[in-house]
């Protein structure tokens, strides 16, 4: 394993990104408790505080309820994907003046790898990358930034200074200044992992600092518990590129848009979604399943199976089957959710060619995709609701592009 000689990394993540950027763009929500909700419920909870929310406990995850009881003061605003998407690119464009971007972990999360000679005049870079942010995007939408040797203590020490923070964690200042933090405050020790680390005799970030590699991987029950304490430790360990597996999406059903044709069109809408980011990375599905929510936690999947297809038309084909074989099993009866998974997926160029392929349903499916290709292309050039494949009304507007930490939608999803 390699111990870097110097800071390579630099983590910057946002403040409060969703509440700051509501706070940035009106300037009547400033030094006021802000709370960003989703579109769509009124039983929802917070995804984002603003700073002035946090000192009332108002935090991710608070329910609207509580968050009024602690703050009757506290303004809700809903999110606007949309909004935030432009701003994230904004904002990606702008850090990559100062410094090259190596991964985008989430909308408000950016790594980047450094040159020695950065990491060397890792402050002033620091200064450097939150004054063009300021200049260009806002004063209010603040952003902490922590240097280290990889990744996991580069977003630790962007988590020890919050709001609007600097720290540099480099070899001398390891491993004691990690022993004023708790477990949980590392990212991966979810409560879960604590309770684990609990069980094993390890209550704090001194005794997983001197927990044995093969130790760490019993307790992970995975080799990535190794990797962590290694990381701890300063060496240099790459987090690996997630592997997509799938491309799928999920909606929540108001009342009225329960009845069956409603699941249904809800349903290829979410396809269409799928398929056009499929598309976009260059893939093809094999599989796709159809699950329907029923009540709390009742769920109901079909899967359907065809060949290697990036087309609208064979995978709206599909869903209409399976749709067809849930209404017929009577399956389709009181549907709260509705998600669709577009999976088994290989590469664009990868084999479409079948032994039992007569010629003329290769042209077909030919003539299928270039109708995709070119609705897509229609899409990007004048707008989401230009052109489709049947309807595009759907419960709420942003569907498909509900902003996950995990996935940023990009400004074709809208
Ligand atoms: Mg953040």
């Amino acid at each position: 394993m390699r111990k870097p000689t110097h800071a390579e990394k630099l983590y910057l993540d946002f403040d409060s990104f969703f509440a700051s950027a509501e706070q940035q763009l009106n300037s009547a929500l400033r030094d006021r408790p802000v709370a960003v909700v989703p579109l769509d419920s009124p039983h929802t909870s917070v995804i984002a505080a603003s700073r002035q929310a946090k000192p009332y406990g108002i935090k991710t995850g608070t329910s609207v309820r509580e968050a009024r009881e602690k703050c009757p003061d506290i303004v809700f605003v809903s999110a606007r994907p949309d909004v935030y998407v432009k701003l994230h690119n904004r904002i990606l464009e702008t850090i990559e003046r100062c410094v090259p971007i190596a991964a985008v972990r989430s909308i408000d999360e950016v790594a980047c790898h450094l040159l020695e000679s950065e990491a060397r005049q890792a402050q002033a870079l620091a200064v450097r990358i939150k004054r063009v942010l300021r200049d260009e995007i806002g004063p209010v939408l603040t952003c902490s930034i922590g240097i280290s040797l990889n990744e996991l203590l580069a977003k630790i020490a962007a988590e020890m200074d919050k709001p609007d923070g600097f720290v540099l964690l480099d070899h001398e200042d390891l491993p004691g200044r990690l022993f004023d933090l708790e477990l949980r405050d590392l990212p991966g020790i979810s409560k879960g992992m604590e309770a684990r680390l609990d069980q094993a005799g390890i209550v704090d970030i001194k005794g997983l600092w001197s927990l044995a590699p093969k130790h760490a991987r019993a307790i992970w029950n995975s080799v990535e518990g190794e990797r962590f304490v290694s990381a701890l430790h300063g060496y240099a360990i790459e987090k690996p590129e997630t592997v997509k597996r799938m491309f799928g999406h999920g909606r929540n059903l108001p009342a009225d848009w329960r009845a069956p044709e409603k699941v249904l069109q809800c349903a290829r809408l979410l396809t269409l979604s799928a398929a056009r980011r499929l598309r976009r990375s260059h893939y093809r599905a094999a599989a796709m399943s159809y699950t329907v929510g029923v009540r709390r936690d009742n769920r109901v999947t079909l899967e359907g199976q065809f060949r290697p297809a990036r087309d609208d038309r064979s995978f709206l084909d599909c869903l209409n089957n399976l749709h067809q074989k849930m209404v017929e099993a009577g399956e389709m009866r009181n549907i709260s959710s509705v998600t669709v998974v577009l999976h088994d997926l290989s590469a664009e160029q990868e084999g479409t060619h079948d032994l039992f392929d007569t010629g003329e349903s290769v042209k077909q499916r030919a003539q299928w995709e270039s109708v995709s290709d070119l609705i897509d292309k229609i899409r990007v050039r004048h707008g989401s609701k230009a052109l489709s494949l049947g309807s595009t009304q759907g419960p709420g507007d942003y569907i498909g592009s509900k902003i996950a930490f995990g996935r940023i939608p990009e400004p074709e999803d809208f």
